[in-house]
């Protein structure tokens, strides 16, 4: 039945026996539930490996974590078990590097108990990114499905930081403003045309700036209480105990992004959060890849391809003014009118309703480049080795700025 894929469901057996190293690929957080897994089963896992080299400075869970790109040259045989949500690109890239023997984690985190360990991240937290991972990597074996491993909904492009080179491109925006008016209704617009969203990411700007921020995540849950529901969140901004208390049953979880001394309400979230049982993950903002600049470079049709395939968010589907985009950069240079209107670039679920679930399957379906990535410095996992990128590479995460930066405006 699962005879056209790259990467096998049945594991256990196979990795019990003898052989070459084991590896489980990317550092996600459910990562560390396939370790454990793997343990339980009596599969001796070797190392992790992760496309971005800088996570591979550090020990995870006490294993070393190789650069998948450079994995040929320290395990020239391995066999690998898939952690990560986009099981058919990982499964492709190791292809692609001359591995045979890969893996879904799908059958290892079947009857995977989260409440017997303590992970690096809260309990809640921890089953809901499970959840996920098993759907998707459901979803890769069934192939007819349509499905979003995720959707950021952005209700605001306001934000309580001005970070000099946001990736989703708050900084050029001279008249933010929130975007509720018609989010539920687009929400319910998508869902019911495509089969499976795994999380709803409610985003901005800082999406604690929208003031209806917990009515939206109720209206969205409305319909279906099991939705996932991730608020991305700078923690600037304290949330009030009945908001929290709104979501009571419900699959909300938090994602707080530490800037340090900017993130001046970080403490004072978390302990609410811990007060009203919400699972989160608090995550120091690291360095970033600077993806920031919208410009035009002329590129090549195999260029394009190639900045596309290095590219790690072309899956971050986003949900902006009843447009659903395939990317963040997409979303907001468009928004902004900082590219040319091309309708290749999105699908606008409010006035494309004849045929929208052909046209979206197509959208996110793309393989080979949008229009709109021609005007996009690139956003690849590791930038010291992208063949197509044009931007700065690594640069000090949230350097803040006062001012709107300039850009051209298409009409
Ligand atoms: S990167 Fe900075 S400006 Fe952009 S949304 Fe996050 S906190 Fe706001
Ligand atoms: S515009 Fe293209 S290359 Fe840039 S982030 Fe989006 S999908 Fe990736």
């Amino acid at each position: 039945m699962f005879m056209d894929k790259i990467a096998k469901y049945e594991c256990v057996e196979a990795l019990k026996k003898n052989g070459s190293p084991i590896v489980i690929v990317s550092l996600v957080e459910e990562s560390e539930a396939v370790l454990n897994a793997c343990r339980e089963a009596g599969i001796q896992v070797s190392a992790f490996c992760d496309n971005e080299s800088r996570k591979t400075k550090r020990d995870f869970c006490g294993l070393k974590v190789f650069h998948t790109p450079a994995l040929k040259k320290y395990l020239p045989e391995a066999r690998f078990i898939i952690a990560h949500h986009n099981i058919k690109d990982c499964a492709r890239q190791l292809h692609e590097l001359g591995y045979n023997e890969i893996y879904s984690s799908l059958e290892l985190l079947k009857n995977y108990n989260v409440t017997k360990y303590k992970h690096r991240v809260t309990q809640p937290y921890m089953a809901s990114k499970i959840l996920t991972s098993k759907a998707t990597h459901d979803l890769y074996f069934d192939g007819s499905k349509t499905f979003l491993r995720s959707i950021d909904v952005m209700i605001t492009t306001k934000c309580s930081m001005n970070c000099k080179n946001c990736c989703n491109l708050m900084q050029y925006y001279v008249d933010a403003k929130n975007t509720d008016e018609k989010i539920i209704e687009a929400v319910e617009l998508l869902t019911e045309n495509v089969d499976y969203i795994g999380e709803f990411r409610i985003i901005g700007g800082e999406p604690l700036m929208n003031k209806n921020w917990a009515e939206i995540i109720n209206g969205i849950t409305k319909k279906d209480s099991n939705r996932k529901i991730l608020v991305y969140t700078n923690a600037t901004i304290s949330p009030k105990d009945e908001q929290l208390e709104s979501f009571k049953n419900k699959n909300v979880n938090f994602y707080i992004t530490d800037y340090g001394k900017l993130s001046k309400n970080a403490d004072k979230m978390e302990e609410k959060l811990k007060h009203h049982n919400i699972g989160y993950m608090r995550k120091p903002a690291d360095n970033w890849v600077d993806c920031s600049n919208v410009r035009q470079h002329n590129r090549s049709v195999s260029r394009l391809k190639q900045v596309f395939k290095e590219c790690c968010a072309k899956k971050f589907y986003t949900l902006l003014n009843g447009k659903l985009y395939t990317c963040p950069f997409i979303a907001n240079a468009a928004n902004l009118k900082a590219i040319p209107d091309n309708k290749a670039d999105y699908v606008d679920l409010f006035s494309e309703k004849q045929n929208l679930k052909n046209k979206i399957k197509r959208l996110i379906n793309m393989e080979n480049f949008f229009p709109a990535c021609d005007f996009c410095d690139g956003r690849p996992n590791d930038p010291t080795t992208a063949l197509e990128y044009a931007g700065e590479g690594l640069i000090k995460a949230a350097e803040q700025t006062s001012e709107r930066l300039p850009y051209r405006e298409y009409e």
